[in-house]
């Protein structure tokens, strides 16, 4: 969990490929369904995920129990951006009591607001494959050209200054009292998400052994 730009899907991949079990991001999967042609979830969401606001629960819902009904998912995940409301935790609840699984964590990042204004300003996505980068911090080998899989980086539609204040808007209004529902639960542990992607990924991991 943590506001947008505050590293979750920087990390979450790092974290991966240290704990060999799949980065479940929903907003990749949201931006991979807008992108597909004759994709028919593509039109529907894209409204929602331009504007900064929530695509609604219920869809969202039918997204992450066909995901993580999925076999890579058996023996665990790393999940990225959901739940985002206090409905997509009784979904997410619902799933998990069904597939038998619990979640171990909750691990919240967290920043300095003009950190993550400075970091979503400069932020490149790959639209193939979901790669991130900093036009500062973590520049691509090759200016533009993502590292992972040579497709062109963009800047998400959603990364405008506009934007971006309505996802922070949501993320305080909607996403927020999740993250008191999990504490509540004895769930959440809040880490400190500044500076460099290394000192953070370790401060994740030793969060990791808590609880
Ligand atoms: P992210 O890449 O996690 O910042 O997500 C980008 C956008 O996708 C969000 O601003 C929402 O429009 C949409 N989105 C991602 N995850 C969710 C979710 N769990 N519930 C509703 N909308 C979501």
């Amino acid at each position: 969990m943590g506001p947008p730009g505050v590293g979750k899907g920087t990390q979450a991949a790092q974290m991966q490929a240290l704990l060999g079990v799949p980065h479940v991001s929903t907003g990749n999967i949201l931006r991979v369904a807008i992108q597909q042609e004759g994709s028919a979830l593509g039109p529907e969401v894209r409204r929602f995920v331009e504007r900064g606001r929530l695509v609604p629960d219920g869809l969202m819902g039918d997204l992450i129990a066909e995901r993580l009904e999925r076999k890579d998912s058996v023996a665990g995940f790393i999940l990225d951006g959901f739940p985002r409301t206090l409905e997509q935790v009784d979904i997410l609840d619902g799933v998990l009591g069904r597939l038998g699984l619990e979640l171990d964590r909750v691990l919240m990042l967290k920043v300095p607001e003009a950190e993550i204004v400075r970091r979503l300003s400069g932020r490149r996505t790959c639209p193939k494959c979901g790669s991130v980068f900093h036009l500062e911090s973590r520049p691509p080998a090759t200016a533009g050209v993502c590292d992972a899989c040579g497709a062109e980086l963009v800047q998400r539609p959603d990364d405008t200054e506009r934007v971006i204040r309505e996802r922070m808007k949501v993320y305080a209004d909607q996403t927020l009292p999740v993250a008191e529902a999990y504490r509540s639960r004895g769930l959440l542990i809040e880490i400190d998400g500044f500076g460099e992607v290394d000192a953070v990924r370790a401060r994740l991991t030793s969060g990791l052994g808590k609880v």
